[in-house]
């Protein structure tokens, strides 16, 4: 058995930086971290668009699992804002939490984003004229080191760390327990209950036991940092351990690839540009999300369900003459029905029953009532870069959904003419799936002293940057206490 003052269970941007700020800020703490997915260097993604050209559903994902998290090949962007992102700053302060950001962004910059740019809306002649044209520019800063920055920056990180934190690999973690005596499982609280967490608090504080396949471990304090890949596993022990948590949202739409000119205007300026809509017919938010500049659409796989997602480089040898984007249109669920992401995963899995993976469909072709096939996009001039099946995503996405996205797709169309060409690739779907919203306090501590829940993996975060930032925070707490 194995005795650690500090486990981290998850080895991604928030489990990371918790590791790397304990290390700084107290070298003598004996920490464990604990990632079901592999060490960077062996994360290798089996699809080669030759032999393998879509999604075989590893056991682990090698894009969402192992030293990096589901950031390791993302593309890179660390937005320093609290406008998207994550609600941090609801528990931490506003100020903290950009503070925390710029931080993580500093050390990100010394580990190898020296040469990477810092870009920002601030002042931007962009926001008037997404204005006139009833559209929204989200305020950011956005540091974009590129998947190949991203990767090196991940690389020296782990350098920094290998010596002094214990790293075990392909080891998921299958069970919290509690430890000590006294140690209990406090009553549930009813359903709905406000108020400070800490009333509901296990008060013995004795330490927590780690069980995994081939042995445990007991620690002090344990950050969980298990992500969005991690989100059922953390219903689990949510459920086991009565913390109690909430669940009421779900992003739904599709990932759009056009020609690089067509936002090259706003790309070049801002890199990213968040932008929200409200819809006429419904009054429902669409917004574009993750941006990628001259990059590639990707499969991902959550759960075993394929959906998309997007990437650039930073190197020009990658770049293509593609931009693509998410739009994604917000659906919040009410009583009595409680969970939002099943309802995702059961639109992404008619996608893939219906396409076998991703689809893709010419905005010319949903407009028209049709299919495309691969004829229409072998002529299509926006060359896809997914092999992605041809296909109808008005069978897939409820009615509204697609209607918002239409729209958007216009008003977009109006700041940047040639969105809604017809030869505008469409492919669905992008879900993003928002874990349930555990309770903490102030400290980002559940209802038992010293288990602190942080990342994605909480619901309290959604980005990189905020994910890495929670991680920095509990580090402090739990090195200043101890
Ligand atoms: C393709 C892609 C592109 C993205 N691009 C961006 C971007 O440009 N900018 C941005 O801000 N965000 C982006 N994101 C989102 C971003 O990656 C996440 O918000 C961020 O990684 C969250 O960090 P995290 O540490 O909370 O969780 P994760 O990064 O998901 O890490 C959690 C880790 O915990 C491990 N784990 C899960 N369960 C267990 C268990 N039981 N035991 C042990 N280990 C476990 C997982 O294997 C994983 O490695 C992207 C995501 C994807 C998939």
């Amino acid at each position: 058995m194995t005795k650690y003052d500090v486990i981290i269970i998850g080895a991604g941007p928030g489990g990371i930086f918790s590791a790397y700020e304990l290390m700084k800020l107290n070298p003598n703490l004996k920490v464990g971290v604990f990632e079901s997915g592999y060490p960077l260097e062996k994360r290798h993604c089996p699809i080669d668009g030759k032999k393998i050209k879509s999604c075989i559903k590893c056991k682990t994902c090698a894009i969402m699992n192992g030293f990096g998290g589901a950031g390791a090949f993302s593309d890179g962007k660390y937005n320093i804002t609290n406008d998207f992102g994550g609600t941090l700053y609801e528990y931490i302060g506003k100020e903290e939490a950009l503070e925390l950001m710029k931080y993580v962004d500093q050390i990100n910059v010394s580990h190898g984003g020296e040469n990477t740019r810092l870009y920002s809306t601030a002042g931007s002649e962009f926001k008037k004229l997404c204005m006139q044209n009833k559209l929204n520019l989200l305020e950011a800063s956005v540091r974009h080191l590129g998947t190949d920055i991203n990767y090196v920056v991940l690389e020296k990180l782990y350098d920094e760390m290998k010596d002094h934190v214990d790293f075990h690999f392909h080891t998921p973690v299958r069970k919290i327990e509690l430890m000590g005596k006294g140690a209990a499982v406090p009553e549930p609280e009813k359903e709905g209950a406000e108020g400070d967490p800490s009333a509901n608090q296990n008060k013995s504080g004795q330490g927590f036991r780690v069980i995994y396949d081939e042995g445990q471990a007991e620690c002090d304090q344990c950050i969980v940092s298990v992500g969005r890949s991690g989100s059922k596993w953390m219903e689990t022990i949510c459920k086991e351990l009565n913390i109690p948590t909430k669940s009421n949202r779900v992003d739904i739409g599709v990932r759009v690839e056009l020609p690089a000119v067509i936002f090259s205007h706003l790309t070049d300026a801002l890199y990213e540009s968040k932008i929200t809509y409200r819809t006429e017919k419904f009054e429902d938010a669409v917004r574009t999300f993750c941006m990628n500049p001259n990059g590639i659409v990707v499969n991902e796989n959550t759960n075993g369900i394929v959906t998309v997602n997007g990437h650039s480089f930073e190197d020009p040898e990658k770049k293509t003459d593609n931009t693509n984007f998410a739009l994604l249109v917000s659906k919040h669920f009410s009583e009595p029905f409680k969970d939002s992401n099943d309802y995702g995963e059961s639109i992404a899995k008619l996608s893939n029953m219906l396409g076998g993976g991703v689809i893709v469909q010419r905005f010319g072709d949903l407009e028209r009532g049709r299919r495309s096939n691969p004829t229409r996009i072998a002529e299509c001039t926006v060359r896809p870069t997914l092999s992605a099946t041809p296909g109808d995503l008005s069978l897939v996405l409820p009615k509204r959904i697609l209607d918002g996205i239409i729209e958007m797709i216009y008003a977009l169309d109006k700041i940047a003419p040639g969105t809604a060409n017809d030869d505008t690739l469409l492919y669905g779907v992008e879900v993003k799936f928002y874990n349930m919203e555990v309770k903490l306090d102030k400290n980002l501590m559940s209802n038992y002293p010293g288990l602190y829940i942080i990342g994605d993996g909480s619901g309290v975060t959604h980005s990189l940057s905020h994910a890495s930032a929670s991680g920095v925070y509990v580090a402090r707490q739990i090195a200043g206490a101890m």
